[in-house]
């Protein structure tokens, strides 16, 4: 019996990588060397056809001060922005150092792209294109100077808010079932952050933002509106996930989602097991497709930060979500869309 195999190639809105190896192997050695652990290493990669895609940094609640602790008992706002923002920089710098250093140490396999010609000549040369990205901007202080020196070391995506509040914004918090509309818009420093991202030409990126704050990047910024690692809230109603008029408004910018692999944000039970069939994936994408077009569906995996159906397991297994795609009666071209082409056409369009 011949075996149907789809060859297929991708390009992935977001992973939790650096974030796993910050934790577990600051060298960042094991990216390049692969293992049991984490859902994306080059090996595995290589063998998934995964080609590229961004990288977070994430800064976690877990590694907090006494000091801050303290001064968030006493709810003083300043003081526990002003903590956050010192250990957000470190730990952001942290975890870009660690992509610098497997771009070192790989000899030409893995490089930071800062542009679609950057990733379009690594594929050329068979190397790996890591574009890195902020998930949330506490990084940044108030008056942006941090903006302008990460984009100068290479960041060219940021999400404005985490699920959690900053001095910009109010990230949404993890609920179900919850509607995203909870909390404030943007601050003004948040306004200015989306127009110096629109300067610099780096994505925003929608992922996490509450909804008031949806709507003030969609009246403020003149980029596509991005999503890179989210879902249709009317098929699972968790709070992270998008409602059919902020899809709308994500296709009236030309812009593009990116489907998450999170089963919290696929099932409409929102539960969390990795026993979830590739269908509700790709009911997840007809919905996409249906209302943001066949230019405005991508993939986020949120691989190494959530858990994801076992039927696809880790970046190795990423062909069988092209084959359920296939099932699903998707032609070749709409899957290469979906799987690659969408994010470095969004990307052309946005980076400069
Ligand atoms: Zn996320």
């Amino acid at each position: 019996m011949r075996e149907v195999r789809v060859t297929a190639r991708f390009f992935d809105g977001h992973n939790d990588v650096l974030l796993r190896l910050w934790r577990k192997d600051k060298s960042g050695l094991s990216f390049l060397e692969g293992g049991a652990d984490g859902h994306v290493d080059l090996p595995k990669a290589r063998r998934g056809g995964l080609l590229g895609g961004l990288f977070a940094t994430f800064v976690t609640d877990t590694e907090k001060s006494a000091a801050e602790r303290a001064a968030e008992t006493e709810q003083n706002v300043a003081a526990i922005a002003e903590m956050r923002h010192e250990r957000a920089l470190s730990v952001t710098l942290q975890q870009i150092a660690i992509a610098l250093r497997i771009e070192r140490a790989s000899a030409g396999e893995v490089r930071i792209a800062r542009s679609v010609p950057d990733i379009l000549s690594a594929h050329a040369d068979r190397a790996f294109a890591m574009v890195l990205h902020l998930e949330g901007a506490e990084a940044i202080g108030p008056d942006l100077d941090e903006l302008e020196v990460l984009h100068a070391a290479g960041v060219r995506s940021l999400g404005i808010v985490w699920s959690r509040p900053t001095i910009f914004g109010y990230g949404v918090p993890f609920r179900f079932p919850s509607s995203p509309d909870i909390g404030e818009g943007l601050t003004d420093r948040g306004v200015a952050l989306v127009k110096a991202c629109n300067r610099l030409g780096m994505m925003v990126d929608v992922s996490h933002l509450n909804e008031k704050g949806f709507w003030d990047v969609v009246r403020v910024s003149d980029a596509p509106i991005v999503a890179t690692h989210s879902n249709a809230h009317v098929l699972c109603p968790v709070s992270r996930n998008l409602t059919d008029a902020q899809m709308d408004a994500i296709r009236d910018s030309e812009g593009v989602v990116g489907l998450n692999f999170a089963t919290f944000f696929l099932r409409e039970d929102g539960r969390r097991t990795a026993d979830t069939p590739l269908s509700v994936m790709t009911r997840h994408l007809d919905h996409m497709l249906e209302k943001l077009g066949p230019r405005g569906v991508a993939l986020g995996s949120d691989f190494d930060g959530a858990l994801v159906p076992a039927a696809i397991g880790d970046a190795a297994g990423l062909p069988n979500l092209a084959t359920a795609m296939e099932k699903a009666g998707y032609g070749a071209d709409l899957i290469d869309a979906i799987t690659y082409r969408n994010w470095l056409d969004l990307l052309a369009r946005t980076l400069r």
